[in-house]
Parts: C-alpha cells; structure tokens; sequence
C-alpha cells in the first residue's frame, strides 16, 4: 500500500524559493572587484537568480544537462550562478581556479563546458587556456561595464549586462529529482581529475544533513561566512544549507589572509564559519601576532585535513568552540562531524580532546565500514585499522564520463575512499591516514597524522608534514618535515625529545628536516606527492 503523501520533487530552485520568500530581507555581504563590499538581501538574489536563469535560456540557449563552467570566488554572483544555472537543469560547474593551467584545461574539455562565467581577476588565465578550449562557445566576466577588463578573448560578455532589462521573476521548471545539479572535479595523485556529478536530491538531502545539531549545529542566531571555496565541494554545501535555514551570509571573495578575516569576522558579527586547517593556521598566527581577539565567532567547522589538537585549543582559547568534520568531493561532503555531545562535554579535558582529534561519528545517511585487504568488515574496536567505505543517498556511485576510475573506486555499491581508519564502539571515526601515506615500518603501520599532530603541538613548530623514506631494515621509516614560527630557534634534537611518550617508540621519526614552506595543493591540503618528490634525494641517518 503506498502513503498518502505528496510527491513533491527535492529541487535546488526550492532553496532560493524559500529564503528569497521567507527570509526576504535577510543579508549577504560580498567582498568583490568592482564593487567593493556589497550588501544584498535573499529577495534580490531570487530576483538576480530569475534574471540570469532568463538571460542563459533566451541569449546562450542553455537548458537541461547542459554544463556552464565557473571560476570564481565566493561572492553573490556566484550563488545566483549556482541557483539560476541549476535551477533551469543545467549544470553548474565550479572549478578550482589553484589548478594547475593543464588540469584547467583538461577539466574545462572533458566537462565540455559551453560557457564560462570569470571574476575579473581569472582572464589572463582563460586568455591563456583559450586555444585549448574545445566547447567553450564565450566568455562571462563577473563585473560591471565600469570594470571590465581590456581582454583578447572573443565573445566576450559583461554579467551585469546580461542581467539587465530580463524579467524579476520566473517559474522555476520542475524535472526529476535525479536530475544533475552540479560537477566538481576532485585531484587523485595520479591521472586526470575526476568529476563529480551531484543531482538536486543529493543537494538537498545533504544541505539537511549539514544542519543538524550532530553535524554542523546551524542555528537561527548564526551568521555564516564561509572559508571553505564554493569549487570546493560546494563550499561543503554552506550555500544551500544557509538560505535554506535563512541565515544571513558573508562571502569573503579572495580575501582569505588572517588579517582579512578577521576584520570580516569583526565587522559583520560572524559566528559560524568552515574552512580548511591551513586557513585557520594563518588567522591563528595573525591573531597570535597581532594580540586580536575573535568577539563574535562561537564555532568552526574544521575539515578537508586533520587539524592539529593545538587548533582546536587556540580556537578555545579564543572562545571558539571547534566541531571537527570529514568527508570528500565525492560525499558532497559530508560524512562524519565530532561535536561534543554531553556524555562527551562531561569527560576531563585530556580525554575530551582525544574525541575532538577523531574525526567523528557518521551524520544519518552516511553508512560506513572499514576493511582488511580482502575486503573482510573489520570490527569496530578502536584498533583494527582498515579502508573506510562508504554508502548513502549524497554519495557518488561514479564519476562523471570516466569508467575505469568508476570501476576502481565502487565496489559492491560502496565507495572507497582511500582514507584508513579506526571505528570505536561509539561509532567515532579516526583517520589515521590515506591509504598512499601510511608509513609501513617493519610490518607495523605508523600514522603520519598522529606524528604531524604531535609535532604541531610543539610551541615553535608552524607546520609539520611526515613522509615515508626507505629504509633497509625496517623498508619505511618516517621523516618529519617542519616549518618553524618566524624567530623561532629550535633544532631538530629538542623536536625529537618533545615527542618522545607522545607516540609510541617505535613510531618516532628517523630525522627532521626543516623547510621554509610546505606545498600545498589546490584545497589548501599538505601536498605530500610533491613533498615526497622535492626530498626524493634526501637519506635518512643510516639507511
Ligand atoms: P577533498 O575531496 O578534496 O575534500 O578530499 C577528501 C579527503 O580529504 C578525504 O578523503 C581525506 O583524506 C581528507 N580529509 C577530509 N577531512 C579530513 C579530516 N577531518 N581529517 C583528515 N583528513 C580529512
């Protein structure tokens, strides 16, 4: 027997409905080229929205399926591309402009992108991919007529144009629920980028999800501004979640340095935000530098990497309550949140800490498993490590136009993630490394994230990142690479002693190798490939 509930389908341009109806006068405050700081209200990016949905259908001819790549920072352009490209059916396409120039251009001819829509700042780069491009039929530059750039590139369009004179409003079309929303291409460490194809159900599951108080706790007091990129994962799907829960927004464009965001903290009253560890690095230094407080920010997210303990405790010091999250490009992203439940919040801080490092228990809808090398379901012991995998309604079941990285990663209708990890009893989850990083000394698996974290922990170290390095007895052993705070004097000997009782014996690292900088990739993640490769000539002491 079936209900007798209605069929509504779960579409994108439902989110932009309700805030735009429900939240009208609700703020998003943008930091843009050519506009400075600029205020807008949830009813005016409907209305924006509705404009260019008319402007891509009657000037571009763009409809269902078709792909409209963006390169842009976070600012209200951006959302409108988001909700009038989705809402029409087509597919909203943001790509990481950190790329390197090839993996733009490949990204860019294998989504077979039509249009591309550009803050002003990324037209050398588009003027230099031109010849390569294959689809792209013209150019959107996210700017005034005032601001446009001089530029060779042909077909060449202003945004703001675009908009003028089309219609306020629009009956936003319905279409399956299934239907694709949006494309983001993830990096593996080899082969070609790879694409992930959300659909509208996906979106808004995962936009429900996100919300949670197991997850990220969103609240009607909340003003957001979202660190995290909206090309990566949809800015963890902060741009759905918050005008869906009607919450005022501040999009920081490019401005992403300590310094900045600070001052936007301040001067708008953030007091949620989400970004990467290598971000909250640099506003922990500016703020440690500077001597500033954060008065108004109560939480972060914290995800995309492990962050050292010593964050979350800076964060505390600030008065900023930390919720440590995981999850990848393919779970749109969110998979596990570690916010301190009550039984959690009661324990001494030593062993409340040692739940926030974890990465946290699933949210409902993500199923996870761990297993051995054949594939055999681990138990859920805190000990036994092995491959997570993972099921639910906003994960990929493939990539998008590519069968054999398909084939790898989906097996029995799970994905592999290449993370490996524990699971406890109580369901919390710890990453102790990807798959390629586990450093395999002598039969035993030593994490390189444990030894990262207890290394940043020391007062001098900025930044630290542990590699394998071969070795003839033990066939790995890590090496520790470190940056050190500005002035800071400490040699490799004193950093050794440090962790000494704070990993196992076995487990120290052979060396420390100090560097200016470590590289990063494109999401702001320690880039160990190219770590590995700029110390592929180094030696550990008596290998
Ligand atoms: P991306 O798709 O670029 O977001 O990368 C996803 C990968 O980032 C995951 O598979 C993990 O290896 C890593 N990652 C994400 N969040 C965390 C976290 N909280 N702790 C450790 N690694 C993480």
């Amino acid at each position: 027997m079936q209900g007798l509930m209605m069929d509504r389908p779960l579409l994108i341009s439902s989110i932009l409905e309700h805030a735009a109806q429900n939240h009208a006068n609700t703020t998003m405050v943008s930091q843009t080229a050519d506009l400075g700081v600029h205020r807008t209200t949830y009813a005016e990016l409907g209305q924006r929205s509705a404009q260019l949905a008319h402007a891509l259908q009657s000037m571009f001819n763009i409809g269902i399926g078709d792909r409209i790549g963006t390169l842009a920072w976070n600012d209200h352009r951006h959302f409108e591309l988001y909700y009038a490209i989705s809402g029409i059916g087509a597919i909203c396409h943001t790509i990481n402009p950190r790329l390197f120039p090839e993996q733009i251009a490949y990204i860019i001819n294998h989504a077979k992108d039509a249009y591309l829509f550009i803050d002003p700042m990324f037209v050398p780069l588009v003027e230099q991919l031109a010849p390569q491009l294959e689809t792209v039929r013209g150019v959107v530059v996210l700017s005034d007529e005032a601001h446009m750039p001089d530029s060779t590139l042909a077909n060449l369009h202003c945004y703001e144009s675009l908009l003028e004179g089309q219609p306020t409003t629009i009956e936003w079309p319905t279409f399956d629920e299934t239907t694709a929303s949006s494309l983001c291409y993830t990096s593996g460490t080899t082969g070609n980028p790879r694409g992930v194809l959300y659909h509208h159900r996906s979106t808004v599951l995962h936009s429900l999800a996100l919300m949670m108080p197991n997850a990220l706790g969103l609240m009607p007091s909340d003003i957001e501004l979202p660190v995290v990129p909206m090309f990566h994962a949809n800015a963890w799907g902060l741009v759905y979640a918050c005008p869906m829960a009607g919450l005022p927004m501040v999009m920081p464009g490019p401005k992403l340095d300590g310094a900045s965001l600070v001052e936007q903290f301040e001067r708008e009253g953030v007091t949620h935000s989400a970004g990467v560890p290598t971000i909250w690095l640099g506003l922990l230094n500016y703020l440690r530098e500077s001597g500033k407080k954060l008065t108004t920010l109560r939480r972060v997210a914290i995800g995309g990497a492990a962050p050292p303990q010593s964050m979350i405790e800076a964060f505390e010091d600030q008065g900023v309550e930390v919720v440590h999250a995981w999850g990848m490009t393919e779970m749109s992203p969110l998979g596990t949140a570690s916010p301190l439940d009550a039984r959690a919040a009661a324990q001494p801080v030593a062993e409340r800490r040692r739940l926030q490092i974890k990465q946290g228990r699933c949210v409902w809808g993500v199923e996870m498993k761990i297993v051995d090398d054949q594939g055999q379901s681990l138990p859920h012991d805190g000990e036994a490590s092995g491959l997570v995998m993972v099921r639910g309604p906003w994960i990929a079941s493939g990539y998008f136009r590519d069968d054999e990285a398909t084939a790898e990663a989906i097996q029995d209708g799970w994905l592999a993630t290449g993370d490996v990890a524990t699971i406890d009893a109580d369901g919390y989850m710890e990453i102790t490394d990807r798959a390629k990083d586990v450093i395999k000394s002598g039969g035993e698996w030593i994490s390189s994230i444990a030894l990262e974290n207890a290394a940043v922990a020391h007062p001098d170290v900025a930044e630290a990142a542990v590699i394998a390095k071969p070795h003839p007895r033990w066939v790995e052993r890590p090496l520790l690479v470190v940056v050190k705070h500005a002035q800071a004097e400490v040699g490799g000997d004193q950093i050794l002693a440090f962790l000494e009782g704070k990993v196992a014996k076995w487990g120290l690292p052979d060396d420390v190798v100090f560097v200016d900088e470590l590289p990063h990739t494109a999401t702001g993640k320690i880039a160990k490939v190219r770590l590995r490769e700029q110390l592929q000539d180094y030696q550990l002491p008596g290998a």
